[in-house]
């Protein structure tokens, strides 16, 4: 397996101006890895509780996704519940409950240990660690994260940064990392904190690449009815590390693609309420979604 996750796995409680459901299935892995899968295997390591449904492990296992290092342990699964407004780029996160997550140790299993690529998920900054350091000399790793580590685990982050290699993330948690409210220099300023690469998603607004060298940006892909945007930056993430490992390379040629391909990734998941749209779209509609993309863009 040349693609490695490590995250949440999460039931949610969401809310729109159109509907609320609760303790449906999500989590930052979750999303990531039912993107990623589209472009080949890969392995998650996350824990959940003894709540959790056979159905969701059977659909992830369903995928191709080796569960290998899922443990299950007693208590319940992570959960999260979050309310968007109208305009759906605001988000409140009205509770976090930890739960299993809270204690967590992750065990990445020896099979997996020396993966290519290497994705750590939003998950506490402490565990995004322990799974780093078991990882035998990655390629490429990508970080992820979200206001509430930024807020309580600054320090570790910070830590942190120093080993990856990309740092994704959207513009109110640049804004909040770095302290900079324009977003090109809040990007400059978390280039010196250590990762060489930056993605900076802005919602509707598409996504930006950015290093020392290169500057790329795409518009998210134009969807009739938006359901609930909840994963979309974790699946646009799965687009663009499953394209990266499918191809062996991080090029800048590679990496524009990846963008491209988690542009369209992203827009499947923001379709339907939870994992349902990102769950039923198969790689020829991405690709076919991706080519969409490129007709409108260009001149
Ligand atoms: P996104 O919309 O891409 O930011 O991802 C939302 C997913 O992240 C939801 O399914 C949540 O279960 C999960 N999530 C929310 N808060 C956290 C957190 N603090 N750490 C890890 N995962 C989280």
């Amino acid at each position: 397996m040349s693609l490695l996750a490590v995250g949440t796995l999460a039931y949610d409680s969401i809310e729109t101006v159109h509907e609320r459901r609760e303790n449906v299935l999500g989590g930052s892995a979750t999303y990531f890895s039912l993107a990623a899968c589209l472009y080949g295997g890969l392995a998650l390591v996350g824990v959940v509780g003894d709540d959790f449904e056979a159905r969701d492990v059977e659909l992830l296992r369903s995928r191709g996704i080796d569960l290998q290092g899922l443990e299950v342990a007693p208590g319940k699964t992570f959960r999260w519940s979050g309310r968007y407004e109208a305009d759906w780029n605001t988000r409140h996160t009205l509770a976090t409950h930890l739960n299993v997550f809270e204690h967590f140790d992750p065990k990445v299993p020896m099979a997996h240990r020396s993966a290519r690529f290497l994705f750590l998920a939003n998950a506490a900054p402490a565990v995004q660690a322990k799974a780093l350091a078991q990882a035998v000399r990655p390629e490429f790793t990508m970080l992820d994260t979200m206001n509430l580590w930024i807020e309580i685990a600054r320090e570790e982050l910070h830590h942190l940064l120093r080993r990856v290699d990309a740092l994704i993330l959207n513009d109110e948690e640049a804004r909040m990392l770095t302290g900079e409210r324009n977003l090109l220099r809040a990007a400059a300023k978390a280039l010196t904190l250590g990762p060489r690469l930056i993605v900076l998603k802005k919602g509707e607004h598409g996504a930006f690449l950015i290093s020392r060298e290169a500057r790329f940006a795409l518009p998210s892909y134009p969807v009739e009815e938006v359901v609930d945007p909840t994963g979309a930056g974790d699946s646009f993430a799965g687009g663009f590390m499953g394209f990266l490992a499918s191809q062996g390379n991080v090029e800048p040629g590679t990496l524009r693609r990846a963008m491209l391909h988690g542009t369209a990734t992203a827009s499947f998941c923001v379709e339907g309420f939870g994992v349902e749209s990102l769950a039923r779209a198969s790689r020829a509609a991405v690709d076919a979604r991706c080519a969409q993309i490129l007709s409108l863009v260009s001149v």
